[in-house]
């Protein structure tokens, strides 16, 4: 079974992507796993961002690569957080302080449209100059407070308008059927399944 190496040590994703791509005839690892550090993210989309990692973790072990990059973007910030997601209120991963600090800019602003964002791209060896890329949106809007236990991230202040519940009041199966990740991935499987 060729192994796909995973730009990420997120187990959470790890153990979602295997469940997928194994019947594929992948075997899931993270870059961890083979000591490599993490891609500096130094591009200004998503897609550049998951090329990066992917390309990155292809090189240093010589094998297929797989990178995901998501996030939140709101219209009436300018896309903002954007890319710039996990780290929005400074420090990388503070959800609680991220979660804040969007709720305080979108004060009094009636346009609460947001969507989350994922792009994943697979890179077959290093030089691979035709990478695969798939991508996925999930639309709702930005609550006035916080929603929910579950989930991670923003979930708790993204309301989804057609199951009128929040990201955190949805159980992981419901999530990954509605979700940018569960959209993106499930791209992504078809398409390598069409070049297989
Ligand atoms: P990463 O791509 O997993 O590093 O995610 C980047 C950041 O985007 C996370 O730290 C979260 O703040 C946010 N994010 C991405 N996907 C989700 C999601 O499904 N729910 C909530 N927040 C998310």
């Amino acid at each position: 079974m060729p192994t796909l190496v995973l730009a990420s040590g997120n187990k959470g994703k790890l153990a979602e992507l295997s469940a997928m791509l194994e019947p594929l005839g992948f075997d899931v690892k993270p870059q961890s796993n083979f000591e490599v550090e993490d891609a500096e993210e130094t591009g200004l989309s998503f897609i550049e961002n998951a090329i990066l990692k992917a390309r990155h973790a292809a090189k240093a072990t010589g094998m297929a690569a797989l990178a995901d990059d998501s996030g939140i973007a709101v219209p009436a910030l300018g896309g903002a957080p954007g890319i710039y997601s996990a780290r929005y209120a400074g420090e990388h991963g503070n959800d609680g302080g991220n979660i804040d600090l969007l709720l305080k800019n979108l004060k009094g602003e009636s346009n609460r449209a947001a969507f989350f964002y994922c792009a994943i791209a697979y890179i077959s060896h290093a030089e691979d100059p035709t990478p695969l890329i798939a991508t996925g949106a999930w639309h709702g809007e930005i609550l006035q407070a916080r929603q929910g236990e579950g989930g991670f991230g923003y979930d708790p202040v993204f309301f989804d308008a057609e199951l009128k519940r929040s990201a955190a009041e949805l159980s992981r199966e419901e999530k990954a059927t509605r979700s940018h990740r569960g959209q993106a991935l499930r791209a992504l499987v078809q398409q390598l399944n069409e070049r297989a």
